[in-house]
């Protein structure tokens, strides 16, 4: 693991007299243990990865928000596919958590055929959205895509260039290294977004059109190569037209769940239902679908209110 590595996303602009006239804006992000809580010993590799490819997303995508609140990514798949649901949020600052659902047995029939099955194999097509949530009492605003192509990130091009019309390029690597206590899923992705032109600004395809096409001389293995921090990558892509960082953020990998919200919830239901839910013992428990801590209560704990 690379305690000298910081898991965070760097916010930066390419091209421009300046940062507010800039053409192009992106984030690049580098999880070199954050994903590691997500994905260990939870799932297959292959569903690991795409879950992970789904919290790269959610951390690159939260920042843009204007507003405290939370990006939620999530992926529906079909019966066609092994993974029926991709679950990632991130808030905006930057809280990453995630989980999937999969069939053992869908899975190993597609791996059967497809050894490196990607987003379209795995959830055999469905939907990819992603919702802002800005806290109770507000409006859910959510956009669709369809699931196409191998990567999440061809859905999240899609999706910007469908409900936003906002050209978008994102890149996105899982991958794993070995730690000291055994393998660790790290993470790296980056995304650029062409400003629309106005008269301060003047046109700006072609500074986005070559950042483009820079983008995607990068490797998979560049964007997450801990010998390779993101600065100088960044510089070394971008510098022609000029490059500039603004800023850092951390990402933590932590949930939001708490025994006290859960109590909340349970005693919502009345004895009856509580008295269902329970096992053998009498007591209830019930696992975090994100961490997977367990929490148990005795049936008086969740008294009703
Ligand atoms: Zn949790």
């Amino acid at each position: 693991m690379q305690d000298n590595q910081n898991n965070e996303l760097t916010v930066f602009t390419v091209g421009g007299p300046d940062d507010a006239l800039a053409p192009v804006r992106g984030r690049a992000v580098r999880l070199p243990n954050a994903l590691q809580t997500a994905l260990a010993d939870r799932y297959p590799d292959a569903v690991a990865r795409l879950l992970g490819e789904a919290m790269i997303v959610g951390a690159l995508v939260a920042r843009s928000l204007k507003f405290d609140g939370r990006l939620v990514v999530q992926c529906h798949g079909t019966n066609e596919g092994a993974v029926s649901l991709l679950m990632a949020d991130c808030t905006t600052d930057g809280h990453i958590r995630g989980y999937a659902r999969y069939d053992a047995e869908s899975l190993k029939s597609i791996l059967l055929d497809n050894r490196d099955p990607g987003a379209d194999a795995l959830l055999g097509g469905g939907t990819f959205s992603m919702t802002i949530d800005q806290g109770p009492d507000t409006d859910l605003y959510q956009g669709l895509a369809s699931v196409e192509g191998k990567r999440l990130s061809d859905c999240a091009e899609h999706f910007f260039t469908q409900s936003d019309q906002i050209p978008t390029q994102m890149r996105l690597a899982v991958g794993q290294d070995v730690g000291p206590d055994g393998p660790v899923w790290t993470g790296g992705g980056m995304m650029i977004q062409r400003v629309a032109e106005d008269k301060a600004r003047g046109e700006t395809d072609d500074v986005y059109a070559t950042a483009k096409a820079l983008m995607s001389t990068v490797e998979d293995a560049e964007l997450i190569d801990p010998e390779l921090p993101v600065e100088r990558l960044l510089y070394r892509l971008f510098n022609e037209d000029g490059v500039r960082l603004l800023d850092t953020q951390p990402i933590h990998a932590d949930c939001r769940c708490s025994r006290e919200r859960l109590a909340n919830t349970l005693r919502s239901f009345d004895a009856k239902a509580k008295a269902e839910m329970a096992d053998a013992d009498g007591k209830i428990r019930a696992s975090c679908e994100f961490c997977n801590v367990e929490y148990v209560f005795d049936t008086e704990d969740a008294q009703p209110i």
